[in-house]
Parts: C-alpha cells; sequence; structure tokens
C-alpha cells in the first residue's frame, strides 16, 4: 500500500501485525468466516451468522469494504455504494533510471504513474465511477486494450523506456453514493455500524477512522477533525 505523504506499507504483513496487536489486547480473530446474516436478538443485541457458526455481540460493525451494501441487506438495511474500475501493471524500471521519477496524473484523474518500491514503477487507469457496477462480475485480469492505453500515457510521461509488465491486475475502488465513506451509526438499528467505502485512500485515514468509530461507539460522539491534531491523536504508536 502506497499513499504519497503516508509512505509505503506490506499489505499482508501489516494485516498480520494489526491482528496481532489486537490479539495481545484480547480480540478473537476468526477469520474465512463468511457472514450470511446480522439479525436483531432479545435484549437489542445482535447475532451474526457465518459459515463458521453464529457470534452474539452487543455492537456489530459492517467493515466488508465493496461487500457491506450485502451484509447490511442481511440485517434489512440499505448502504449505496458507488465503484471505480481500473488496472495498475508494475513494471521494472530500466538499469539507466537510477533516481525514482514523479507521480503523474493526467488532467482526468484517468490514468496514472508512480514510483514503487523495488525499482518498479506502477502505472494504471481509474475509471469514473459507476453506480450500476457489483463486484459479482470483477475479472482479475486486465485487458490488452487497457494494458496498451496505460503502456502510451507512460510513454508520455517518461522518455526510458519500460519493458512488459512484471505482474498486472484491475483494481474496484468501492466510495458511498457521494463518494465520501459510509462511517458510523446505521440509523434506526441500535448497535449497528459501518465503516466502508474508502475508495483509494484507505492507508492514509485508517487510524482516525478507527479512533473515531471507537469513540463513536464507546462515548456516543465523534471527535472533532481539530482534536486528531491533539493527543492522542496525533501520538506515533508502534505495532
Ligand atoms: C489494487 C488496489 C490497490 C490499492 N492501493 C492502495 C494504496 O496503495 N494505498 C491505500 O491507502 N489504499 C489503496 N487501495 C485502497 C484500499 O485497499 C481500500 O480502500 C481498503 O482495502 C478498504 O478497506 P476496507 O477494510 O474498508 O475493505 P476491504 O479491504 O475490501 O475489506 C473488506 C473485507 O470484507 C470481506 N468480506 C466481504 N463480504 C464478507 C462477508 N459476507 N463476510 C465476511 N467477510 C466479508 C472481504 O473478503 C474483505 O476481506 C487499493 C485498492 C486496490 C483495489
Amino acid at each position: 500500500m502506497f499513499t504519497p505523504h503516508a509512505g509505503y506499507a506490506d499489505a499482508a504483513q501489516m494485516t498480520q501485525r494489526l491482528i496481532q496487536a489486537a490479539q495481545t489486547r484480547g480480540l478473537t480473530v476468526a477469520t474465512g468466516a463468511h457472514v450470511k446474516q446480522i439479525q436483531t436478538v432479545s435484549g437489542g443485541a445482535r447475532s451474526v451468522t457465518t459459515t463458521m457458526g453464529s457470534f452474539e455481540a452487543p455492537i456489530v460493525i459492517v467493515a466488508a469494504g465493496g461487500w457491506s451494501d450485502k451484509v447490511l441487506a442481511s440485517a434489512s438495511q440499505t448502504a449505496t455504494l458507488q465503484f471505480q474500475r481500473g488496472a495498475v501493471l508494475f513494471y521494472e524500471q530500466p538499469p539507466e533510471m537510477t533516481a525514482s521519477h514523479p507521480i503523474f496524473w493526467d488532467v482526468h484523474g484517468e490514468f496514472f504513474l508512480r514510483p514503487h518500491p523495488y525499482h518498479l514503477s506502477a502505472a494504471g487507469w481509474i475509471a469514473p465511477p459507476t453506480p450500476a457496477l457489483t463486484l459479482e462480475p470483477f475479472d482479475e485480469f486486465v485487458a490488452p486494450t487497457a494494458a496498451t492505453r496505460v503502456a502510451q500515457f507512460m510513454e508520455q510521461c517518461l522518455a526510458s523506456k519500460f519493458v512488459a509488465p512484471k505482474r498486472s491486475h484491475t483494481i474496484m475502488y468501492a466510495t458511498g453514493a457521494d463518494g465520501l465513506p459510509l462511517m458510523g451509526r446505521v440509523h434506526d438499528a441500535a448497535g449497528l455500524f459501518i465503516a466502508a467505502g474508502f475508495g483509494a485512500n484507505t492507508f492514509a485515514v485508517a487510524p482516525a477512522v478507527g479512533k473515531t468509530l471507537a469513540q463513536l461507539i464507546v462515548d456516543g460522539n465523534a471527535p472533532t477533525a481539530a482534536s486528531f491534531f491533539a493527543t492522542p491523536y496525533a501520538k506515533e504508536e508502534t505495532l
């Protein structure tokens, strides 16, 4: 994961470290548990039925990314997401390219080219948002026409000659219908929260999202934007 102002992190390693950090704080993690249904049980608590059994909890947070609308639908709630498709291709930088290159965006925000760790450059395209798309017909393979258009953009940006990409995959970004994340209490559903639709920029905002949600659940109020710049939000944390 890469964000120009936040840095680079290995997504798999970071996830493992977050899980370990959570487990040392008493969290139980159930991986591979596909949520089938969220139901209200007596006393306002909720029961979450998964492929690995049922769990009861007073608070349930739906954080299923682009699938959150479907998970919420199982609780008879609606959330509207929109999706952006795209592709990213990773090219080995030519040997003569000894220094890093700038980040490029075309004026329409459709094509991008940025340096990537391991002497790679990542280039790709992102289509305008569409509400009609769902994640079901998602194909991981980049169409040759898309790869050609990305290569043409790279040639316009840099004089250096890149050979065929080392790897490539398609992209699907989900946001709320207004392009912003869906975060907070689900209306008329006590104890049910959502945190989804973070689009392309989760890495930089994730700590603030976690703390905002925790404060919303524990205290009933979200912190103001200004309070993010005061302790404890500005505090360095090691996981
Ligand atoms: C190719 C690509 C590159 C990206 N690069 C960057 C980057 O460099 N920097 C950055 O900040 N962001 C990046 N993003 C965006 C970032 O990955 C997303 O915004 C982020 O992953 C969203 O986090 P999330 O937890 O909301 O959802 P997700 O990461 O999508 O997680 C949702 C999880 O819910 C699970 N799920 C779905 N349905 C169910 C169900 N019924 N039961 C149980 N589990 C379910 C899914 O399997 C998934 O694991 C990138 C995205 C893509 C696609």
